[in-house]
């Protein structure tokens, strides 16, 4: 922690040192001032928007930096009044808003002295190719181009040397990573035009057009900020809801989906197989083995089921060892026929298990209920499913491993 603090620090002091020996402001005082004052308003302004890449224990910032185009405008100790200016406030904000992470105050003294290092660097490399750069179309814009990602990968350098300060492991290889990779090309070129421009404006005297840019810059940020975090929180609601709807055990879907689905296939007038299935004495599983070895074999039946049915279909765990089918799309002698092959599969098949140490084959069946029908307004798929579940108690009461099944479209017993 020490270690990190005096790191810090001396990336501040090294930030005074190149400030104060470098040259006086360069602009003139009016200009310098107002030039403050709206750097320092769009900055501030716009500091909400950044986003935040948590990387162990640091928050590392993505956003705009205004900060080349100032430096080139009023030279290193310019910047370095405009950053310290900008970062208290954002400290103090901050602390009062009681959102200040608690390494913040020596953070806002590296991330001084960091921005006044890299720019003054690549203000000093501007100074001196500007004018060859000059001689060829767009050189002013292509020199930009790369001072800004000479700057970029230079704090990414000095953040690498943070982690190696603050013990967080981070590999050569990693460390290469995070400086060249991180970052895209198209964020460079926005950082490059946009301070491009600013500069030319500010060297004018632009006033009007600085601020332009500035309004531009953050609507055209607001705008994405707020539908990328629309985007954020559509994925984790589809995330709770997909959750909510999964049973957790077989990963298939659970009952409170099931009677979400059959409210809105009751809407539809689909000819429709609804089937119930349920494991054969799958108490005495438990018994034999354990609760663990049943779970598996329930597991094993929702995959099997699962492996049968094409994409409309729906399977949902309706309880225990209790599955429910909906099979769409199908005639009925198709729908019995895949209900019949489902049955011979159960029947043949079965699961590999861990028992006292041993793997061990567990063969097992189940009963099946098939209710098939054309949905109406009369009969509920509700009622099309309690149908199906006394067709599987028949089922049971003849003897397991069979199915039992009523054409709805023929017997209209029901209505
Ligand atoms: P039948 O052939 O008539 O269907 O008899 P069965 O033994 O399969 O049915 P019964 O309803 O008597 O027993 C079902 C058992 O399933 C009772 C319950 O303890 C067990 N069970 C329910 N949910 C789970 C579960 O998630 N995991 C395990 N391992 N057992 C469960
Ligand atoms: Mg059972
Ligand atoms: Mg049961």
């Amino acid at each position: 922690m020490l270690k990190s603090r005096l790191y810090e620090l001396s990336l501040f002091l090294t930030a005074v040192a190149i400030a104060f020996s470098s040259s006086e402001i360069l602009a003139d005082n009016t200009s310098f001032i107002t030039a403050i004052i709206v750097f320092w308003f769009f900055s501030t302004l716009y500091f909400r928007l950044r986003v935040f890449y948590k990387n162990g224990n640091t928050n590392i910032e993505y956003g705009i930096s205004y900060d080349l185009s100032f430096v080139l405008f009023a030279g290193p100790l310019g910047l370095f009044i405009l950053e310290t200016i900008y970062r208290f406030t954002v400290y103090f904000y901050r602390k009062w808003k009681k959102i200040a992470d608690p390494n913040e105050f020596f953070d806002t003294f590296y991330n001084i002295g960091t921005f006044v290092i890299t720019n003054s660097f690549v203000y000093f490399l501007f100074q001196h190719f500007h004018s060859s750069f000059q001689s060829f179309p767009f050189g002013y814009w292509v020199l930009l181009f790369i001072l800004v990602c000479i700057s970029s990968y230079i704090s990414g350098a000095i953040m690498v040397l943070l982690f190696g300060t603050i013990g967080e492991s981070i590999t050569f290889k990693e460390g290469i990573h995070f400086i060249f990779k991180d970052i895209s090309f198209l964020d460079y070129g926005k950082v490059a035009i946009t301070n491009g421009l600013l500069f030319l404006f500010l060297q004018e005297g632009k006033w009007e057009m600085i601020i332009s840019l500035f309004i531009l810059n953050y609507i055209v940020n607001l705008s994405f900020y707020s539908k990328s975090q629309s985007i954020q929180n559509k994925l984790e609601r589809d995330q709770f809801e997909q959750m909510a709807y999964t049973d957790f055990l077989t990963g298939v879907f659970n009952r409170t989906f099931m009677d979400k689905k059959m409210e809105e296939l009751n809407q539809t007038s689909e000819k429709i197989g609804i089937v119930v299935a349920d494991i054969d004495k799958f108490k005495r599983i438990n018994d034999s083995y354990n609760h663990a070895v049943g779970d598996k074999v329930i597991q094993h039946f929702a995959a099997t089921l699962k492996g049968y049915l094409s994409e409309d279909d729906y399977l949902f765990r309706s309880g225990g060892e209790e599955f429910t089918l909906c099979l769409r799309k199908r005639d009925f002698s198709e729908t019995a026929d895949l209900i019949n092959s489902i049955l011979r599969g159960v029947e043949k098949n079965s699961v590999e298990v861990e028992y006292n140490g041993e793997k061990t084959s567990i063969f097992y069946t189940a009963s099946f209920g098939l209710y098939f029908y054309k949905i109406n307004e009369l009969t509920s798929i509700e009622k099309a499913y309690i149908q199906a579940d006394e067709l599987m108690l028949q089922s049971k009461q003849r003897g397991k491993n069979q199915v039992s099944m009523v054409n709805g479209l023929i017997t209209k017993e029901l209505v």
